[in-house]
């Protein structure tokens, strides 16, 4: 007799890796996408022997089930997703699901920006410390489906809004927000305050015994600690001032505080640079205390971590330009970390699809550092518009080829090419990645 029937909607890596795990838990499993399914997951579906529908939704093989999970890609005003809820089938995200078996140590990663490079920086740590732990979430393979074929006893786990979005009884064990800044707003009804509640649910459940890690620099987060009561040790890490507990700086150096102990380490050896890196290693640094992490690997880690791919990664130095990739730069936000820890004078390549972006916080920059701007995108009206009496040129382009060439024509020895966006990439490329690979090709053929 099966348990109860899990649906699925969605059937890319969190959806596969869900009904991957309720099937070996022995519901009857359900999956159904409405687009195509690609051939690697129809694999696996076929191989647990799951049932599953493309190309549309049988809603009768839907409405009975007892639990949906659907994936984060699909928004919560999805007319299939309105017809489950008016049903009273309860909504869960693949997070929520497969935290109910999985009794590892949690330390989860959520915030507008830097949750991949946290994310792959605390994992990188707890693995040189010689931990038997998993890298899960918008990372890499699902977090469900390790969950049913792997016995970590540590998951590092990176979570986006959407993924909270499903998630009620969920508990991590270590739950750090990076930062709060506007991103997604379409799928919040434009509200800011819809999307604050969304990040804040990585504190739901959380008791004496967890520990909440978060920038007390950022001002959103800080207002929304003002109203609302957080039970779990709270571990701020702010660059402005010193803290009892939780992580900060002086002029040189990062400190930890967690307990008894502190932990300190000289800010010109973090492999990171950059003052968003220096959060980043801090958020991370303050995870590895908490589930005590020998000092010596903590400070190794911080020295010899190499970065993720597409985030401010030097690609190459060509007649003494350095070449940089920041393809994941998708919102203001990022672009202005990026920006801001330029030293050279910069040609900066931006634009693709502008998602309501306000520019003004990159002004500043923009008139020290920036000597040539390269729009790479369909509409570049708005970058004119808003950069025209900052930079002295202003290039259109349409092909990461092209941005390379004329980048190459205008830096000088000693100057940085800056791939960092600001904009999503699908106008002309299919993703980031894809940006970003592009860009690094073109670099390499010169
Ligand atoms: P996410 O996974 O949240 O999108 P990433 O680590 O992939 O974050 O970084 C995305 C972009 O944001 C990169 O361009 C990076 O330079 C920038 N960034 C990284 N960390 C931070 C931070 N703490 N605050 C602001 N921007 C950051």
């Amino acid at each position: 007799m099966a348990k109860g029937r899990i649906v699925i909607l969605g059937g890319g890596e969190s959806g596969v890796g869900s009904a991957v795990l309720a099937k070996l838990k022995g519901f009857d499993v359900f999956l159904s996408d409405s687009g195509t399914i690609k051939p690697q997951f129809k694999e696996t579906l076929a191989k647990f022997d799951i049932p599953y529908e493309e190309g549309h939704h049988t809603m009768p093989d839907i409405l009975n089930a007892t639990e949906v999970i659907k994936s984060p890609g699909i928004p919560e005003d999805n007319p299939i997703v309105l017809a489950v809820k008016e049903n009273r089938i309860p909504v869960i995200s693949e997070i929520e699901f497969a935290g109910r078996y999985d009794k590892a140590k949690k330390i989860c990663i959520t915030g507008s920006n830097g949750k991949t490079t946290t994310t792959s920086l605390i994992y990188y740590m707890l693995k040189n410390a010689g931990l038997n732990v998993g890298l899960a979430g918008n990372i890499g393979k699902s977090y469900a489906y390790q969950v049913a074929t792997e016995n970590f006893d540590y998951y590092v786990i990176e979570l986006s809004s959407f993924q909270l979005d499903g998630m009620y009884d969920f508990r991590a064990d270590i739950a750090i927000l990076m930062n709060i800044t506007p991103d997604h707003l379409d799928r919040y009804e434009f509200k800011m305050q819809n999307y604050i509640n969304a990040k804040f649910r990585i504190t739901q459940n959380l008791t004496e015994n967890e520990c909440f890690v978060f920038c007390a620099d950022d001002p959103i987060t800080a207002a929304e600690l003002d109203k609302i009561v957080v039970t779990a040790k709270k571990l701020p890490f702010t660059q402005k001032k010193e803290v009892e507990q939780g992580a900060f700086t002086d002029e040189n150096k990062l400190y930890v505080r967690y307990e008894d102990d502190e932990y300190s380490m000289y800010i010109n050896e973090l492999a990171l640079q950059g003052k968003h890196n220096i959060y980043n290693s801090m958020a991370a640094a303050i995870a590895a205390k908490a589930v005590n992490i020998d000092k010596k690997v903590i400070r190794e880690s911080l020295c010899n971590f190499q970065g993720v791919e597409h985030r401010l990664e030097k690609v190459l130095t060509v007649k003494g330009v350095q070449y940089i990739n920041d393809s994941k730069a998708t919102n203001v936000d990022s672009a202005w970390y990026a920006l801001e820890s330029m030293t050279t004078p910069v040609v900066w390549i931006a634009g693709g699809k502008d998602k309501g972006n306000d520019y003004s916080p990159l002004y500043d920059f923009v008139k020290d550092k920036v000597k040539v701007l390269i729009c790479m995108g369909l509409h570049n009206e708005k970058l004119h518009e808003c950069f025209a009496d900052k930079v002295e040129k202003i290039i259109d382009v349409t092909s990461a080829k092209d941005a390379v060439a004329e980048a190459y024509k205008y830096a000088e020895p000693g100057d940085t090419v800056l791939l960092s966006p600001c904009c999503a990439s699908f106008d002309l490329f299919k993703s980031y990645e894809d940006r970003g690979r592009q860009f690094k090709e073109a670099v390499r053929a010169l």
